[in-house]
């Protein structure tokens, strides 16, 4: 597929001034907190670099990884943590960044991995929530973007490892398909 495919969902503007108010409602529950970021890689790494940019107080960043097998695309099969913690998050307070909420199981499985670590609080920042996929419940505590199901790319979400760099949140729209 090539850029003639791409179709903008979401602006770069549209997108900073998300990032901005996301970051202003964590800075009100965490400035004082110290808390432990957590980026799921790959999708969220463009979207927590901004998001921390915004963040005007301490607070430290870690990534995990997680990789699902045995059902193609969705994240249905068996979830697996291909990068681990390297701290520990007892006691802690812990956000968890995310680029997408789609079924939901990937981050289900996250936020229970991590809370049987004993945090002091855990809550979740996702830049985009696809409610109309949803398999498990997810609490999103704080949510940037509403989409509709379509298949995203850009601002670190990818198709076959392509587009994470474009700025935009876009569609992916197949050769012949109308607008
Ligand atoms: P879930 O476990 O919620 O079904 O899926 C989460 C992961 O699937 C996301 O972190 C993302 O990597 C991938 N994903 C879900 N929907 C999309 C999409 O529209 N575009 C891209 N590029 N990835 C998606
Ligand atoms: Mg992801």
């Amino acid at each position: 597929m090539d850029s003639s495919n791409l179709k903008c969902l979401i602006s770069r503007e549209e997108i900073d001034s998300a990032v901005k108010r996301l970051a202003a409602d964590i800075k009100q529950d965490f400035h004082d907190k110290n808390p432990l970021v957590i980026g799921i890689l790959k999708g969220s790494f463009v979207f927590l670099a901004d998001l921390v940019r915004d963040l005007d107080f301490p607070h430290e960043i870690e990534f995990v990884r997680l990789s699902s097998y045995g059902s193609g695309s969705t994240t249905a099969g068996q979830l697996t943590m291909i990068h681990d913690l390297h701290v520990s998050i007892e006691g802690r307070h812990v956000l968890v960044v995310e680029d997408i909420v789609d079924t939901g199981n990937s981050v289900a499985f996250l936020m229970k991995y991590l809370s049987e670590k004993n945090p002091a609080s855990l809550k979740l920042c996702a830049l985009t929530d696809k409610p109309s996929r949803r398999q498990v419940d997810v609490k999103i505590d704080y949510r940037g973007f509403i989409v509709p199901n379509l298949f995203l790319v850009g601002y670190g979400l990818d198709f076959d490892e392509k587009y994470r760099n474009l700025p935009d949140i876009c569609t992916l729209q197949e050769i012949g398909e109308e607008e």
